[in-house]
């Protein structure tokens, strides 16, 4: 299915054709010239659901750039890429079920703006705006939402919180999307965590690589690789997002001494089988980049038309194991509603068992006795 990735560039959108490369690759002018409106896709086919969506959604804003606009495909409203950037209809339909914050983020925060949940480690939220509001955003409740953004003294009191809880190991920075802040912005925060002798893992979560890929330039790189190893969760659902210039970008950050892993949302319609998860997972690992996480679409507000039934991410992790090798095997993770952290589920391979004699169910579907021990 998947021919080599072609750049963004060459397949810009009717609307930036006189666009240079080198604006086009500019990563300022890629935000600038961000498309927020319906008006702003004329060049492509909309469908009724997706113009019903512009007219009712509220608070959570689109905004899409035009890298990751050239991956839509012109005429088909099933495309992953397209479904995870233009708003739905559908998402102004909430479940009984839903929470505003599925998570419970909010009262787990010592200080705003850290979710402290796990003995030895944080969430440290530095901005709360993204290149490209994914519509199955798990913050939809405040990301995007101009009034929300940490303040530079919300980031002071967030790291002072973290210098004087000496038991807080690894810190996860998060949002929105932290590359959203300056280069000057995170050279700070990244030198105050190396600074305590306590915090010895340091995370950068974000999906600049695949929104916009050319946020990741020499300089930033230079941070980056100057507090290393900085381990760097990117989110990819869709081997399409794989563009060239995300290829550059993942080189870019493993060169700058990066440990990439992947934190991929099971998304129906979008990447809810299992050979489109295989294509995604191959192409990661040829570029350096592990399967770490994929995670069951939570139970935020109005994004029920994304939610598979455990079963789907069950039977994809069951189909990988034997197809492709262990380390493009991601953890199949719920993080569970109101605030219970995450737990992974695995396919049961326990086809029977009478005392310690158990019968095991290989990839291939053999059957194989296990005797266990006391
Ligand atoms: C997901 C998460 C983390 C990081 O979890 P890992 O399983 O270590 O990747 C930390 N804190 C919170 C609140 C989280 O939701
Ligand atoms: S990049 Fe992450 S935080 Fe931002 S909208 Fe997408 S899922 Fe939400």
């Amino acid at each position: 299915m998947t021919s080599s990735p072609k750049s963004s560039f060459s397949r810009r959108p009717k609307r930036f054709l006189d666009v240079s490369e080198s604006d086009w690759n500019n990563w300022i002018w890629q935000h600038q010239n961000r498309l927020k409106k319906e008006s702003d896709f004329d060049w492509l086919k909309l469908s009724p659901q997706e113009k019903a969506g512009f007219e009712t959604i509220e608070d959570f804003r689109v905004a899409i750039t035009p890298h990751y606009a050239a991956l839509f495909s012109d005429d088909d409203p099933n495309c992953p890429i397209r479904q995870q950037g233009l708003p739905n209809v559908l998402e102004s339909n909430v479940e009984d079920y839903e929470l505003e914050d599925p998570l419970a983020e909010e009262s787990h925060m010592p200080v705003p703006g850290i979710t402290h949940r796990y003995p030895d480690r944080v969430l440290f939220y530095v901005s709360h705006h993204c290149p490209v509001y994914c519509r199955h955003c798990t913050r939809k409740r405040k990301v995007s939402d101009p009034n929300s953004a940490a303040s530079v003294n919300q980031i002071q009191t967030s790291l002072d919180y973290i210098r004087n809880n000496k038991n807080v190991r690894d810190v996860l920075l998060s949002g929105g999307d932290p590359l959203t802040l300056s280069d000057d912005k995170l050279a700070v925060i990244f030198k105050a965590l190396r600074e305590m002798d306590h915090v010895e893992v340091v995370r950068l979560g974000t999906r600049n690589p695949v929104t916009l890929p050319q946020r990741i330039t020499e300089n930033l790189c230079d941070i980056l690789r100057e507090n290393g190893p900085i381990y760097t969760h990117v989110h990819f659902n869709h081997v399409s997002e794989i563009s060239e210039e995300s290829i550059l970008a993942l080189s870019r950050l493993r060169n700058a001494g990066c440990v990439l892993g992947n934190q991929m949302v099971l998304l129906k319609g979008v990447n809810d089988d299992p050979e489109t998860v295989m294509q995604l997972n191959r192409k990661l690992l040829k570029h350096g980049c592990r399967p770490y996480y994929m995670l069951q679409c939570d139970y935020a507000q109005g994004i029920s038309h994304f939610r598979t039934p455990l079963k789907t991410g069950l039977d994809i992790v069951e189909s990988l194991r034997g197809r492709i090798g262990g380390m493009g095997i991601p953890d199949y993770v719920v993080d569970l509603p109101g605030g219970g952290g995450k737990i992974e589920l695995v396919p049961n391979y326990i086809e029977s068992q009478d005392g310690n004699q158990i019968t095991f169910r290989n990839f291939n579907g053999d059957r194989f006795p296990y005797v266990d021990v006391e």
